[in-house]
């Protein structure tokens, strides 16, 4: 008896229960990839991921053709490749991981029922949450909408997991139709992924592999390095867990084995990053409750917030990192060459954009989406809402970031300016914090002058947004 496991964002092989399930009912396993852009609405994968899962499904495939399988491709309409499989295969049932998008909810729901209706059995599990975002409620049990109170409900229920091994066998079928990966035209045309080759690498061993870096180089200063752009002190494992190349039960089960470690020296606080990763469960959790808010206000007031009139050439010079405003700058430069960029510089280039230059978040939502190789609606939705003000548990609309004391702070030595910024390397580190302050030096290296006042756009922002309270 045969299964299709329907692979989707869960691009591994270990602790995976869809995979493991199916591999103990059946004797024969179809690895399947439906490649289907038109399903995820108006969120279709940007170019970045579009890269990146050229080159994770490309790893699977090897995978599972070491293990004798191997990743059968296909295109269209899922649940007509579904049928069209099962009725030329004999399958008997589907086994898939679920997601939390609500295009990929509504999509999954009906593919069910019609699968069901043919009495061809359905299995789908949880693969990327350590929570269902239905498990964790409220007293009054409704959804959370505050971080704080969702973390201390969900940490206590974390048990150490046992992650899931790879299934002893994986045995397939002698199946032909599969189309060529390159078929599926996810790499660009052009060819402008040097940089992300150089950063990234794809698929579970690339995932894995940085997860030990980070256990064995960073995690035990965690707590202070996250925050220093210059320094590789966070974990950069948002993409491989986008994927689903690495599962937080496997992050949490090492983490647990690191804090288990006899040697107090080498014993990580495993908190910070633990509940880093609480933030992820509350993305999924917000955007299982509130659906709309990739497109919408969750705070609705904002609904009459004055934005600025939308300025395509502000926007450009934003996403080309022009502004004059060394910082965003260098964050936005280190986005287009490397698809990723650090945390805390998100929330100053975010910030920039929707106070300072007063343009919706919405057009940074977007510029992200298509860039970042970790684009994620849930996190990005998240991530934009709180910056703009708009959001669930948004920061306080006065708290304004400003980008020249935050580069003090965290880039004290101009290192991430300075990576990111050529042409500017051979200023001193204060003008580099403050580049208009030296004519000569913006001529000389042709960076520009800031195309806005900071003190004077932070005043029309709190203004804005003083207009709006009194509506
Ligand atoms: P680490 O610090 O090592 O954290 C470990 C993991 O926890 C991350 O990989 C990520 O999965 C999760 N995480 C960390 N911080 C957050 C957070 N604030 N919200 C939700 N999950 C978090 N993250 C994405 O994965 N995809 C996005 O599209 C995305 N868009 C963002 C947009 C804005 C405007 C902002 C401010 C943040 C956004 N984030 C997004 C959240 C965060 O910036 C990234 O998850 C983080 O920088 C990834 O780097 P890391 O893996 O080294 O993180």
């Amino acid at each position: 008896n045969t299964a299709i496991v329907w692979f989707r964002r869960d691009l591994r092989l270990a602790d995976h229960p869809a995979l493991s399930a199916a591999a103990k009912a059946h004797e024969q396993l179809i690895p399947l990839y439906i490649h289907a852009p038109h399903e995820d609405g108006q969120w279709s994968a940007g170019a970045a991921s579009r890269w990146w899962l050229h080159h994770s499904l490309s790893r699977l495939d090897a995978q599972l053709r070491e293990h004798g399988n191997a990743l059968h491709l296909a295109q269209g309409d899922s649940l007509q490749v579904l049928r069209e499989l099962i009725e030329r295969t004999g399958a008997t049932a589907v086994y898939w991981s679920r997601q939390y998008e609500p295009a990929a909810i509504a999509r999954d729901s009906a593919i069910k029922a019609a699968l069901r209706e043919q009495g061809v059995e359905v299995h789908s599990f949880n693969a990327s949450l350590w929570c269902e975002p239905w498990q964790i409620e409220t007293r009054q049990q409704g959804p959370y909408r505050v971080f704080t109170p969702f973390w201390r409900t969900l940490r206590p229920q974390l048990a150490t997991p046992n992650p899931l091994p790879v299934p002893s066998s994986l045995r397939g079928i002698e199946l032909d139709g599969s189309i060529p990966l390159d078929a599926l035209a996810l790499l660009p045309r052009i060819p402008w992924d040097g940089g992300l080759h150089e950063a990234w690498q794809p698929g579970e061993q690339g995932a894995q592999e940085w997860l030990d870096i980070f256990m064995d180089d960073a995690v035990s200063d965690y707590a202070r390095a996250r925050d220093l752009p210059a320094r590789h002190g966070t974990s950069r494992l948002s993409p491989h867990l986008h994927f689903g190349e690495l599962s937080p039960r496997q992050i949490q089960r090492q983490l647990s084995d690191r804090a288990a470690d006899t040697d107090a020296r080498r014993r990580p606080d495993i908190e910070p990053f633990l509940r880093e990763l609480g933030w992820r469960e509350f993305a999924n959790h917000l955007l299982y409750h509130f659906p709309r808010t990739p497109t919408q206000n969750f705070n609705e007031q904002f609904d009459t917030f004055p934005w600025a009139r939308k300025s395509s050439k502000a926007i450009e010079r934003w996403q080309q990192g022009r502004t004059g405003i060394p910082l965003v700058d260098a964050g936005m430069r280190e986005l287009w060459h490397t698809g990723w960029m650090h945390n805390r510089v998100r929330m100053i280039v975010a910030s920039f954009l929707c106070k300072n230059l007063r343009q919706h978040w919405q057009h940074g939502a977007q510029w992200f989406w298509d860039t970042l190789v970790d684009a994620d609606l849930a996190n990005n939705t998240l991530g934009w809402q709180w910056v703009a003000g708009s959001g669930a548990d948004a920061a306080p609309y006065f708290r304004v970031f400003n980008p020249v004391t935050q580069a003090r702070k965290f880039d004290p030595d101009g290192i991430y300016l300075r990576r990111w910024l050529p042409e500017l390397a051979g200023a001193s580190v204060e003008l580099l914090h403050e580049t208009w302050r030296d004519a000569a030096l913006l001529k000389r290296s042709g960076y520009p002058a800031p195309m806005v006042e900071l003190g004077e756009s932070r005043d029309g922002a709190l203004a804005a947004y003083r207009a709006m309270r009194s509506r």
